[in-house]
């Protein structure tokens, strides 16, 4: 039995499957952004897998080859989380009926760029024709050379940090939705990219594995993330509103929101960010602005590791509160 509630959920499911079905230590008790195969030669190979649905994930009118790429950089996202570098996938595509021509090539033409940047190879996959909307599933397999960033090992005191921007995959659903119109073109332009092709932070994963205590990336929200982080660290991590990193276009729709505290507490509670979450020992403060520098890439301090559970909130009025919202899970 999966749970007694009618409602069980998402993670209980996958909490069940870990327990009944996922024994062998490569699965990392399904507790990981991936599994990982240790090859005995010293190398790992991690297998990460993510499926896309028109509708769910992108636009319900959006294009083979916009799903297929956001279902890749999705799985690279995870890839990046655990620090690995991206190897070969398989792609697995359920048309909602006979695709035509111009579409199959767009999406042909489409992975090969994508694996040209993100330096893999498609090696098999399954194609079909099914009843309900376009379907992709990526099933990526990456090298990890060095220690493995996993998502046990945050550390009482460590500091948390995120990379880049939060709250704007959020925002570029809205605009895609027609639900944000406060903005200009340039703005709603760039939250539509940053909804539609996320970025993997590939190269930042593979620097943080030798010095990050513990890594995820954020793909339900940042609060429902920070809150795997805490759990598998048995910690409590403590989170500072004013510190969330926020793009300029954020700072605009905010800008107009009645209820400040409501709105920034969205950007932190929606998904689709695919930047990654880490929490490192205060002294690695200066080798990660450093990398940050190297990379070109915001790195930002947003809170502290603390004894307790869960994710707490610290406002700018100095008040200090529980994180409720468990961010987006499919049912
Ligand atoms: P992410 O958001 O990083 O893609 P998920 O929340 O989808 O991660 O999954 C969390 C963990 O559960 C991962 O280790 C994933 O491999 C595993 N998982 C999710 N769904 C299934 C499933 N149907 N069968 C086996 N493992 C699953
Ligand atoms: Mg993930």
């Amino acid at each position: 039995m999966i749970s007694n509630s009618t409602k069980p959920g998402e993670f209980a499911f996958i909490a069940a499957l870990a327990k009944q079905a996922a024994h062998t230590p490569e699965a990392l008790g399904l507790g990981d952004d991936g599994a990982v195969l240790w090859l005995g030669d010293g190398r790992k190979l991690v297998l990460v897998a993510d499926m896309l649905q028109a509708g769910v994930h992108t636009m319900k009118g959006a294009s083979a080859a916009q799903i297929a790429s956001k279902a890749l950089r999705t799985n690279l996202s995870d890839l990046a989380a655990m620090g690995a570098e991206p190897a070969f996938y398989l792609s697995t595509i359920c048309w909602p009926g006979a695709p035509d021509e111009h579409e199959m090539s767009i999406l042909v033409e489409t992975l090969e760029n994508e694996q040209k940047q993100f330096n893999l190879s498609l090696i098999g996959g399954d194609t079909i024709c099914g009843q309900g909307p376009l379907t992709i599933s990526m099933t990526v397999l990456g090298w990890a050379s060095g220690p493995l960033l996993r998502r046990v090992g945050a550390q009482i005191g460590d500091d948390v940090w995120v990379s880049g921007i939060i709250g704007d995959g959020w925002l570029g659903l809205g605009v895609a939705q027609g639900n944000i119109t406060s903005l200009d073109t340039n703005d709603a332009d760039y939250l539509l990219g940053r909804y539609e092709y996320p970025e993997p932070r590939l190269a930042l994963g593979k620097r943080l594995a030798p010095l990050a205590h513990c890594a995820l990336d954020v793909s339900d929200g940042l609060i429902a993330d920070a809150k795997h982080l805490a759990r598998a660290g048995d910690c409590c991590l403590h989170l500072d509103y004013e510190h969330i990193p926020l793009s300029n276009a954020a700072r605009h729709w905010l800008s107009v929101q009645n209820n400040q505290k409501t709105a920034i507490n969205a950007l932190m509670e929606n998904g689709d960010d695919y930047e990654l979450l880490f929490t490192a020992a205060v002294d690695q403060g200066q080798r990660i602005d450093e990398i940050s520098h190297d990379l070109g890439l915001d790195l930002t301090r947003i809170g502290r590791v603390i004894k307790g559970q869960g994710v707490m909130l610290g406002t700018p009025d100095g008040a200090v509160q529980p994180a409720k919202h468990s961010g987006f899970t499919h049912f």
